[in-house]
C-alpha cells in the first residue's frame, strides 16, 4: 500500500539535491530533502543552547521538533519553517552544514527522526535525497541511486551555490569542510555514507546534470 521510492544517496555536492529535485518534477512525486531535516536539527539546537555534544538533549530536541516543510509559489521550491520562523535560507550556511554532520552522527538521534522521515512516503510516490535513504530508512525502495563526485568538483559547486545564495565563501576553507564532513558521515557507526548493495552507482564528475538525469530515469523506469 505504501507508494513506491527512488533514494538518492551519496556525498554533499554530489548533484543529489539538484537531480532529486528534477526526478521529483518529471514522475510527479513527493520530495524528501532529508539534509535538510538534520539542518533544522542543528538550527535548532544552535537557537535553544543546547550543545552538539549532548545526545540526549539533542534526541529530545529531535522527537519534538516543531517543523514544516511547504511547497512554496514557485513549484520546486521547498519552503523550511522552524518554530513560526522561515528558515530556509539559514539552514544552509556553512556554520549549519557542520553543526547538522555532528548531531547527525548520534544514533538516538537518527531514531528520534526516522518516523518523521518515513512519513513523507505517500502516493503517487517519493523521491527521497540524503546518505542513508537506501540504506536504512527505505531499504526496500525499488530504485536506488548513489551520486557521487570528485572532492573538488564537488567543493567547485558547493562555491557556486553559496555565492549564488550570496554567501561570503572561500574555495580551498570549503574543499576542507567538504572533506572532513564525508569523512564524519562515511565512518560514522551508524548508518555511515555508503551506497546501497543494489544501488547504481554514478559518477557524475564532468557529467552535465542532464545526462545525469537521462541515465537516472532510465534506470528508474526499469526498476519500477
Ligand atoms: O545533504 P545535506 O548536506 O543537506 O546534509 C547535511 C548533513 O546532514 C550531512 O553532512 C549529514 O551529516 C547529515 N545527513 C545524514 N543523513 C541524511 C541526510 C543528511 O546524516 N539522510
Amino acid at each position: 500500500e505504501r507508494a513506491p521510492v527512488v533514494t538518492i544517496d551519496g556525498p554533499s555536492g554530489a548533484g543529489k539535491g539538484t537531480i532529486a529535485q528534477l526526478l521529483a518534477k518529471h514522475f510527479g512525486w513527493q520530495l524528501l530533502d532529508s539534509g535538510a531535516i538534520y539542518r533544522v536539527l542543528a538550527l535548532a539546537a544552535i537557537h535553544h543552547n543546547v550543545e552538539l555534544e549532548n545526545e540526549e538533549a539533542l534526541t529530545l530536541l529531535a522527537a519534538h521538533l516543531d517543523v514544516q516543510f511547504l511547497t512554496g509559489n514557485d513549484k520546486d521550491a521547498i519552503k523550511v519553517v522552524l518554530e513560526g520562523e522561515d528558515v530556509t535560507g539559514a539552514i544552509r550556511s556553512q556554520e549549519c552544514s557542520n553543526a547538522a554532520s555532528k548531531v547527525a552522527a548520534f544514533p538516538r538521534v537518527r531514531e528520534a527522526l526516522l518516523r518523521r522521515q518515513r512519513a513523507f512516503n505517500v502516493a503517487p510516490g517519493l523521491i527521497a535525497d540524503g546518505r542513508d535513504m537506501g540504506t536504512v530508512v527505505f531499504p526496500t525502495a525499488p530504485a536506488k541511486i548513489y551520486l557521487t563526485a570528485s572532492a573538488e568538483e564537488r567543493a567547485q559547486r558547493r562555491y557556486n551555490q553559496l555565492r549564488d545564495k550570496g554567501f561570503d565563501v572561500n574555495i580551498d576553507r570549503l574543499l576542507a569542510e567538504i572533506i572532513e564532513r564525508d569523512e564524519r558521515d562515511m565512518n560514522r557507526p551508524v548508518a555511515p555514507l555508503i551506497p546501497a548493495e543494489d544501488a547504481l552507482v554514478i559518477d557524475t564528475t564532468g557529467i552535465a546534470i542532464d545526462d545525469v538525469l537521462a541515465k537516472a530515469i532510465d534506470y528508474i523506469e526499469t526498476q519500477l
